[in-house]
């Protein structure tokens, strides 16, 4: 069996020994506890970037940290809203010290670079806080060797990928919420925690341009998803997984660890934006 790139399954002794580099690199997977409608799982956001983070880690010798398995409250222009039961939240400032802690332990124990991988939308600026604090905390400056990466994951979907998974056009990032992008990355990763015969083929919800708090609950369909997840498919999660793992392990393997050949990676590749 190969050796687990997972932190949990490692003992001390053998952590001790990856840092002796000086060069370890630790992703941590961030996700949420959350409504994915009546045909995913609550913890679809924490699942795919584990993978994610797993997937990557494989290639590039890194080791992959325990999740942050809860995220800041869902909203529902991204992922329904924080009014559903089953979305289970932290607040701005809990998220923000966990990620602080984490980024303090792991840079203290010698650990060059770490890299959230991150699964839900709406974690992303809390992430960015938690780092920033950590990093003034400890003094480490623009030059110092050691770094902290925060990415998610749909941003390394390409142009041509999306073209791929959406014949008739891309709904857009944002209704993606348990729509056919977490779908058929499911159906590829982890099927026998799909439904699909629970599935409800229902149009895409037409949400205003502001945010109203405290939310209209009628706004968000009754199934929690905010676009079909109808088309969704086991071959499309293969090749969006795929797809993404080569271009973010390009990425991270160009920019911490020196392999930069010719133009980076991320300057080439195309973003697209928001979700999950
Ligand atoms: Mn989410
Ligand atoms: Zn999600």
């Amino acid at each position: 069996m190969d050796k687990s790139v997972f932190l949990e399954d490692m003992d001390a002794f053998a952590y001790r020994e990856a840092l002796t580099s000086g060069e370890a690199i630790v992703l941590i997977p961030v996700g949420s506890l959350e409504q994915h409608g009546p045909h995913l799982p609550l913890g679809t956001d924490t699942i795919l970037s584990t993978h994610f983070a797993a997937a990557v880690a494989r290639r590039l010798g890194a080791l992959v940290a325990q999740p942050i398995a809860y995220g800041y409250k869902s909203q529902q222009k991204s992922g329904g809203g924080n009014h559903l039961s089953g979305t289970t939240s932290l607040d701005g400032a809990s998220l923000i010290g966990m990620a602080r802690n984490l980024v303090k332990s792991f840079l203290n124990q010698g650990v060059r670079h770490v890299v959230f991988i991150n699964g839900h939308f709406e974690n992303y600026q809390f992430l960015y806080e938690g780092i920033d604090l950590a990093l003034e905390e400890l003094g480490i400056t623009p030059g110092a060797g050691q770094s902290v990466l925060l990415l998610s994951y749909w941003d390394f979907v390409s142009q041509n990928t999306l073209a791929q998974v959406y014949p008739d056009g891309f709904p857009g990032w944002e209704i993606e919420h348990g729509g056919v992008l977490e779908t058929s990355l499911m159906l590829h990763l982890e099927p026998a925690r799909v439904v699909m015969e629970r599935l409800v083929d229902s149009p895409a919800a037409v949400l205003p341009r502001f945010d109203r708090l405290p939310v209209v609950p009628e706004r968000t369909p009754p199934t929690g998803c905010l676009s079909s997840a109808a088309g969704s498919s086991a071959a499309k999660g293969a090749l969006l997984h795929d797809q993404v793992v080569d271009d973010l392990a390009l990425d991270l393997a160009g920019e911490l660890m020196g392999e930069l050949a010719g133009v980076p990676a991320w300057m080439s590749s195309s973003t697209v934006c928001d979700v999950a």
